[in-house]
């Protein structure tokens, strides 16, 4: 724990002790309502300013900072105490931005074609961790408002499934954004699939599906051996019982690999199972992975076919393609000391 933001309004009111009621009020305003760090809190005196700047700094330092042409979408490298490295993402719409947050350092998961899981895990975010990177994009969208989060950036979010959930819990009660505009991702950790469907919130699940029969998934996504596709189609309904929300399925569309007709049948046929919404996503680039995203033309056909086998599918903008978009890829390039991305899959798919 080191972010301020891993105080929560308890930690806050043990930190203040006997002084009067309204410093918790101030530092809870500055830090929460403002999203100011310690240290920028005039309304506190300075010995407590000073104190919180010694002993819960800011976890987020600047690394490095790439914005598209158009300024609609800033992606941000942050180093973490100890030197690990972060990506977050915010986009920027007329009225409004989403951020998209990571949840790790590094990822476990392994999938061949992410930057991220080429380069391995590091460590688990705090909650503070979390929370720090919406409060700063927070400040940044200014004066639009930021709507929605997304937990689709480095990391598992259910390989850090309890810090996640506290950091769910308290964006929507500390930082007052509805659970139904947070959506969290997930590889299709089945267990805590299962675990969240039972939380009782109503926030948004999307599982990076990528394939649908269990064969081609597991070359995409190793972790779909442990978890076959059955018991993601399975959880996925599961917590649309108990939640009445549609689950998403993200499928970024590789070209020659996850893009023919035998793909989208497959996938409707999951899709209608599980009643779920797809998001078919043009895969960004990433060094070391031998294949490329599906080319539009082909993108929009395959949605076609899926919307004639009844499935609601939206085709996602594919943003940053001027930066370094893929995710971990921004890191990538930015290491002091340069990380050997090793595809995982040396040759496409045959058909
Ligand atoms: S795609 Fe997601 S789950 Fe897979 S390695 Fe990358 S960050 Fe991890």
């Amino acid at each position: 724990m080191t972010s301020p933001w891993d105080l929560d309004r308890s930690d806050l009111a043990e930190l203040v002790g006997d002084q009067p009621r309204y410093r918790l009020d101030q530092l809870w305003a500055g830090l929460y309502e403002k999203g100011l760090p310690p240290h920028q809190i005039s309304t506190l005196p300075k010995a407590l300013r000073a104190e919180l700047e010694q002993t819960h700094p800011p976890a987020l330092s600047p690394a490095a900072r790439q914005e598209t042409a158009d300024g609609m979408t800033v992606k941000r490298l942050w180093e973490l105490p100890g030197g690990a490295r972060v990506e977050s993402v915010l986009m920027h719409y007329p009225e409004r931005s989403t951020v998209c947050i990571s949840s790790q350092a590094g990822c476990a998961m392994a999938c061949g074609f992410c930057a991220t899981g080429q380069a391995g895990f590091e460590r688990h975010l705090s909650v503070g961790e979390i929370l720090e990177q919406v409060i700063v994009a927070r400040a940044e969208a200014a004066p639009r408002r930021l709507s929605n989060i997304v937990f689709m950036g480095m990391g598992e979010p259910f390989a850090n499934y309890d810090r996640v959930m506290t950091a769910v819990r308290r964006i929507i009660d500390d930082l007052e954004i509805g659970a139904r505009k947070i959506t969290v991702s997930t590889v299709g950790l089945v267990p805590q699939m299962r675990r969240f469907a039972e939380e009782g919130l109503q926030v948004g699940l999307a599982v990076s599906l990528h394939a649908a029969n269990d064969e081609l998934r597991t070359e995409l996504v190793p972790i779909n051996k442990r978890h076959p596709i059955d018991e993601v189609i399975a959880a996925s309904r599961l917590y649309r019982e108990n939640t009445g929300r549609r689950v998403s399925f993200e499928w970024a569309m590789i070209d020659g690999v996850n893009d023919r007709d035998t793909d989208a049948r497959e996938l409707a046929t999951v899709a209608k199972a599980a009643r779920a919404h797809v998001n078919l996503i043009p895969l960004n680039p990433t060094p070391g992975w031998p294949t490329v995203g599906t080319k539009p033309e082909r993108i929009r056909e395959f949605a076609s076919q899926l919307e004639r086998d009844g499935v609601n599918v939206t085709v996602r903008a594919n943003r940053g393609t001027d930066i370094d978009a893929a995710c971990g890829q921004l890191r990538a390039n930015h290491e002091a000391k340069p990380v050997t991305l090793r595809p995982r899959r040396n040759t496409p798919i045959a058909e």
